[in-house]
């Protein structure tokens, strides 16, 4: 009998049962039946009808990546001929219904398999076709088996676990938290920026279960724990009452933590500065609320992604001057555009390197896009009159190109002066720590940089060289790293002795778990999601930082990344916690 309970990682935690609604485009499993004479209407009708609502949720995936995702776009076209070519696809699917008398789902696998086999005979490109034809393979037959597959998420019914092999970035962002309890996949790692995005929307996620698209139907009950990332099919109702208390205890233990009543000091009295990260102004009401000192990022390229018309100088100005009024004298650290790798726009990119990670990304392509960076930075300028902007720049190599993308500024500045428009003074400017090359250079960057921001997401990927959307190696994804550590030191270091604020916005900042780590390396302010705030607030009131201190150097001392997990789980395992998370 199948597994009934899948242990997957956690990206973004909560928990919540619910029906299951599977989305994307498993893998399906066709049995090869004939059928008898009498059910050959009704199978051609089943064809004809699955072939029609493929060809509708082509046309509305049209409408939707029209003038927004390029690759997606691009791809629409190729979708169309496939699924009107009678001559080599359809005409013969049918021959085989009709004539050879196989159910639908079965004469349409047969067909694809031998096209498939006949296009990777041929030269390129037609090999390169075969991916979509798959696609088109999955979405005929999961119509025919009543499989919802359209990418439209943003419709999914009210109350449902998503369940998908995996989720893009922009399908998460579309995503409404008052309709999806849960999100279950099969793909993912932990860092990806499809489970930030699901942190930020506040939706329970465990990803990488690898065979939960095969075990689970529509409709089956699942358990989602976004603790300990195990995910129940079907559970009995004792599993369903155990799963309810425990989910009302952690929830009155987030409702018990107000930064507002009282300031956040550690056990032995350090101050601890949190701060709130966002991908839209929306955010900021929920971060005041919480009582945060600011937001210490604001993703910006989400105000570009999924988002059909490009979000122009006008229309950005607006965004920034409320979210800016809105945090009063908070400041509010404006990072500029940072896509590339799992974040691509086709108006800032062409989207097929080989190696996206390590290319045109962050900062190297603002500057490849200058009229939509300067329109950016012309946009956080004006804003800034309303309040207290910081502009932060993604992926910073070393000083050279922070002082390239200052110049832009100067000149965005000079531009403005001269038109007469109106913009903030002075408006400090900073760095992201994501690179190796940038802690360990982090000197001479203090001598322009106004302040720092610890990207320990994507520090981690390239110091580890592991890809952080890569399950596979998922366990080798270890922010704990000595190597890790020692970047973050120096960074913290330079910044003290400059006299510099530092804070660290990667997704370690906000993980009750981690948070020792950094304070123990020596940062005082940590920005995260306004979920991870009640947490890490809580770990931070009961961390004694004489007991983290000597954590940190028994970590850098071993000088391994096995030994460091064992003194953290060591650590974790006597520490007085409540609850322990990634
Ligand atoms: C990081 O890399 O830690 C970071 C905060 O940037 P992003 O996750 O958006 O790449
Ligand atoms: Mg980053």
């Amino acid at each position: 009998m199948a597994r009934r309970v899948l242990k997957g990682i956690v990206v973004s935690e909560g928990m919540a049962t619910g029906p299951a609604f599977i989305v994307g485009t498993p893998d399906l499993k066709v049995e090869e039946r004939k059928i008898l004479p009498a059910e050959l209407e009704f199978e051609l009708d089943r064809f004809e009808g699955a072939l029609e609502r493929v060809r509708r949720d082509i046309a509305d995936l049209e409408s939707k990546v029209r003038g927004s995702l390029g690759s997606e776009a691009e791809i629409i076209a190729t979708y169309q001929a496939f699924l009107s070519d009678d001559v080599h696809l359809m005409g013969p699917t049918r021959q085989l219904i009709a004539k050879e008398r196989w159910q639908a789902e079965a004469a349409v696998a047969r067909r694809f398999r031998e096209v498939v086999a006949e296009l990777q005979r041929l030269p390129e490109p037609l090999p390169s076709r075969v991916p979509d034809l798959r696609d088109i393979e999955r979405r005929l037959i999961a119509r025919l088996l009543g499989i919802e597959t359209s990418s439209r998420l943003d419709q999914v019914p009210r109350g449902v676990v998503l369940c998908a092999d995996d989720l893009s970035p922009t399908q998460t962002a579309t995503l409404d938290p008052t309709r999806v309890l849960a999100i279950a996949t099969d793909r993912g790692g932990p860092a990806s920026h499809t489970a930030i995005v699901a942190r930020h929307l506040g939706i329970p996620a465990v990803v990488g279960l690898g065979v939960l698209l095969s075990r689970v139907r529509p409709g089956d009950q699942l358990i989602v724990d976004g603790l300990t990332g195990e995910v129940t099919i079907s559970p009995d109702l004792s599993e369903i009452q155990g799963f309810m208390t425990r989910a009302r205890k952690v929830q009155s233990r987030a409702r018990s933590i107000s930064l507002q009543k009282k300031p956040l000091r550690t056990k032995d009295g350090v101050p601890i500065e949190v701060l709130g990260n966002i991908d839209s102004g929306e955010g900021a009401r929920e971060l005041m609320d919480l009582g945060v000192a600011g937001v210490g990022l604001f993703r910006t390229e989400y105000l570009y992604l999924g988002n059909a018309d490009a979000p122009d100088e006008e229309i950005q100005t607006r965004h920034y001057s409320e979210l800016l009024r809105a945090m009063g004298n908070r400041p509010v650290y404006l990072r500029t555009m940072d896509f590339g790798a799992d974040k691509w726009d086709h108006r800032v990119g062409a989207g097929n390197e080989p190696n996206p990670a390590l290319g045109l990304r962050a900062i190297r392509l603002s500057f490849e896009h200058e009229a939509v960076f300067k329109a950016q930075l012309r946009a956080m300028l004006r804003a800034a009159a309303r309040g207290q902007a910081r502009i932060l720049f993604p992926m910073v190599t070393d000083i050279g190109e922070f002082r390239r993308a200052k110049a832009v500024v100067s000149a965005v500045e000079a531009e403005l002066a001269r038109e007469g428009v109106p913009f903030g003074p002075a408006v400090p400017t900073g760095a992201m720590i994501e690179l190796p090359a940038a802690a360990l250079c982090a000197e001479a960057l203090l001598t322009e940089a106004d302040f720092l921001s610890l990207g320990t997401n994507d520090l981690t990927q390239y110091t580890l060289a592991v890809d952080r959307t890569n399950p596979l190696v998922a366990p080798s994804y270890r922010p704990f790293h000595p190597a890790v550590l020692w970047l973050l030191r120096h960074a913290i270091l330079a910044a003290n002795a400059a006299g510099k604020h530092i804070s660290a916005c990667g997704e370690m900042a906000g993980s009750e778990r981690f948070v020792p780590l950094l304070l123990g390396v020596g940062l005082r302010s940590l920005s995260m999601a306004a979920s991870r705030v009640p947490g890490v607030v809580d770990r931070i009131r009961r961390l004694n930082l004489g007991a983290a201190e000597e954590l940190v150097a028994e970590i850098l001392r071993s000088g391994d990344g096995d030994r460091a997990k064992a003194i953290l789980d060591h650590f974790d395992a006597a520490k007085p916690s409540k609850s322990q998370t990634r």
